[in-house]
C-alpha cells in the first residue's frame, strides 16, 4: 500500500501492518490479475479493520486495503451511503 494520508486521518496502525516489507506491487495487481496473495497477507493482519477504514475514508480507489479489492470497497461505500439515506429519511419522518 502507498499511504498519502489526509492530514486528519490516523495512520499509526501502519507500523503494525502485516505487509511491512512485502512488495507493494502485490497489493496493486494489474487489472484482471489475482488478488489472492495480497488477501492472504491481509488475512492475518491485526490492523486490517483500521486499514480498511482508512481506505474507505480516504477514498482509495486502487489496490487491496484491509483485505478488500476496489470493487469490494465500492460495495461497502454504496451500502453505507444507502444506510445514511435511510437513516436520514427515518429521522425526517420522526
Ligand atoms: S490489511 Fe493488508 S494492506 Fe492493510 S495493513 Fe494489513 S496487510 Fe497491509
Amino acid at each position: 500500500m502507498g499511504i498519502i494520508a489526509k492530514p486528519d486521518l490516523d495512520t499509526s496502525w501502519k507500523d503494525l501492518s502485516n505487509c511491512l516489507g512485502v512488495d507493494p506491487d502485490l497489493f496493486f495487481p494489474e487489472r484482471g490479475a489475482s488478488t489472492r496473495e495480497a488477501k492472504e497477507v491481509c488475512r492475518g493482519c491485526e490492523v486490517r479493520v483500521d486499514c480498511l477504514e482508512y481506505a474507505l475514508q480516504n477514498g482509495e480507489k486502487f489496490g487491496i486495503w484491509g483485505g478488500m479489492s476496489e470493487r469490494e470497497r465500492r460495495r461497502i461505500r454504496r451500502q453505507r451511503a444507502l444506510d445514511r439515506q435511510t437513516a436520514a429519511r427515518v429521522a425526517e419522518a420522526g
